[in-house]
């Protein structure tokens, strides 16, 4: 599991996070859900070992990991922009996550082909990402997130810069591949539609805190508040 035990983060004398309280199973499918600036890409930079707490405690599986190194974490990421090394083709890009690890050659080269196909860019593996579309280069970001087999999965506002059509597609296929792998996996997003499509429970920030947790269902039918109710809407 992942506990944020009054997870604290401040920038300077600014304090964004107050006082963060919540736990996720192993093998969940969470979405953070919020409006612009309520914290949410600052709770999963902090999962990810980019930014670092500045009080209270981060654990994994029972483990404190406030102080562990993003590559010692065992954790993908998936950024907003995709962040692909522009001077790469696809397949050094997805290879790239193995290079702190003792990963043998052999076995890479493999891990880097299976994760190309599970997201089905395996014909692409010569391309540079300036060859590729926006949802080619989406899914070659996915495939560096799962290299490492990762346990955790952090998806960014992932479908953000693709067109609504794509948009659809891929959170199918996000989530039957998040269902086929079992990997826990944490979506930021700030479309309710997308969180209560794509998640199992959602939770909804507010202002550097926890407005509300819930199933889908929860929020549509018991919104805690008037925020959340209206944040949320009715059901698609
Ligand atoms: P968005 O939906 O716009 O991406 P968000 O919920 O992801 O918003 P965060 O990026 O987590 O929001 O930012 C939360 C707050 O922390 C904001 O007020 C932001 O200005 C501040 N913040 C984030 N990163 C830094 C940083 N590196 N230095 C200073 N302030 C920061
Ligand atoms: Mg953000």
């Amino acid at each position: 599991s992942i506990e944020f035990r009054n997870v604290i983060k401040r920038f300077g004398d600014v304090e964004v996070i107050p006082g963060l309280n919540l736990t996720i199973e192993h093998g969940e499918f969470v979405a953070l859900l919020g409006p612009s600036g309520c914290g949410k890409s600052t709770s999963l930079f902090m999962l990810a070992g980019i930014y670092l707490p500045s009080g209270g405690e981060l654990l994994f599986d029972g483990h404190l990991v406030n102080e562990v190194e993003a590559r010692d974490r065992n954790v993908g990421i998936v950024f907003q922009s995709y962040a692909l090394y522009p001077h790469m083709n696809v397949h050094d890009n997805i290879l790239f996550p193995l290079r702190f690890k003792k990963t043998p050659r052999e076995e890479a080269l493999v891990r880097v082909k299976a994760a190309a196909e599970l997201v089905h860019v395996g014909e692409l593996l010569d391309r540079r990402p300036s060859e590729l579309s926006g949802g080619q280069q989406q899914r070659v970001a996915l495939a560096r997130a799962l290299v490492k087999e990762p346990q955790i999965l952090l998806l960014d506002e992932p479908l953000s810069n693709l067109d609504a059509t794509l948009r659809l597609t891929m959170r199918t296929e996000i989530k039957s591949l998040q269902k086929k792998l079992g990997v826990t996996t944490i979506l930021v997003t700030h479309d309710q539609i997308e969180a209560t499509t794509m998640a199992d429970r959602v939770i909804c920030m507010r202002g550097g805190g926890i407005e509300q947790v819930g199933t889908p269902d929860d929020l549509y039918l018991r919104p805690a508040s008037l925020f959340i109710a209206g944040f949320i809407g009715s059901p698609p």
